[in-house]
């Protein structure tokens, strides 16, 4: 399904390239998005959104399940859901997100990390090279890193909690001289509301064994892989939890908490 896309996408783009002179494949810089944080972070988890449909956004991106059932990373095409027991499995095109961020990665400019000692220092150093706050962008680090710290989160039970209170309940995993890619985003703080501004970084291993949210991590030396991402788009659910909920408040201090 995601193939058979793909395919017919370039197809469109390498036809579109040919005939019309200026003409860019926009497709490829659109950060796709399923539902909102502020949504997420008040309890609506149910999944709406099937992977073999998000698959013909993005071949890169973060997000969650249904239920909250784990982490989602995809790298390269291929999507993962680091379940609370830490294991990385491939995703079944017809399971459900409730929200999630994906996009097709392809680096425009390349930042060079050297000795940052954990998460803050590490997007200390990234936001110095970043060429504007006000646009979105995917960011790929490889590489061997000394510590990553993630977690992720069991499947929930109806009602469903709010994410700060499903989190207290975050399986917490360590790494050491650990080999692998961090997937992230960042988002302008004038999306706050919408999507984590900042930084939101996920993990998975090489061996794409194992990986999560990252809470924390060590970067010796290492190359930020930045995807300048203009394009946004946006699918919100038209069933479940997600009509009544008020996403009228500043969820904000909600966020730090889970982050953290
Ligand atoms: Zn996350």
């Amino acid at each position: 399904m995601n193939g058979k896309y793909t395919i017919i996408g370039a197809l469109l783009c390498i036809t579109a390239l040919a005939l019309l002179p200026g003409a860019t494949c926009a497709d490829d810089d659109i950060l796709f998005q399923v539902s909102t944080i502020d949504a997420l972070l008040q309890g609506v988890f149910d999944g709406f959104y099937s992977f073999d449909d998000l698959m013909t956004h993005g071949d890169f991106g973060i997000g969650t399940f249904d239920s909250l059932e784990g982490e989602m990373v995809a790298l390269d095409g291929d999507y993962y859901q680091v379940k609370a027991d830490g294991v990385a499995y491939a995703v079944q095109g017809n399971t459900t997100t409730p929200f999630s961020t994906v996009t097709y990665f392809q680096a425009d400019q390349t930042i060079a990390i050297e000795n940052a000692g954990n998460f803050s220092q590490l997007s200390n150093q990234i936001d110095q090279k970043l060429p504007s706050k006000n646009i979105f962008y995917a960011i790929r680090i490889d590489g061997t890193f000394p510590y990553v710290k993630t977690r992720s989160v069991p499947r929930q039970e109806k009602p469903y909690p709010r994410l700060a209170d499903a989190t207290k309940n975050q399986s917490v995993f360590e790494f050491s001289n650990v080999t692998g890619t961090v997937v992230g985003i960042w988002a302008p703080e004038f999306s706050k509301g919408l999507n984590v501004a900042g930084y939101h970084l996920h993990f998975i291993t090489a061996d794409r064994k194992a990986g999560g949210h990252i809470l924390d991590l060590k970067v010796d030396k290492a190359e930020a892989k930045v995807d300048i991402t203009p394009g946004f788009a946006m699918e919100l659910p038209t069933t479940g939890s997600f009509y009544n909920v008020d996403l009228t408040q500043d969820l904000q201090s909600e966020i730090k908490k889970i982050e953290n």
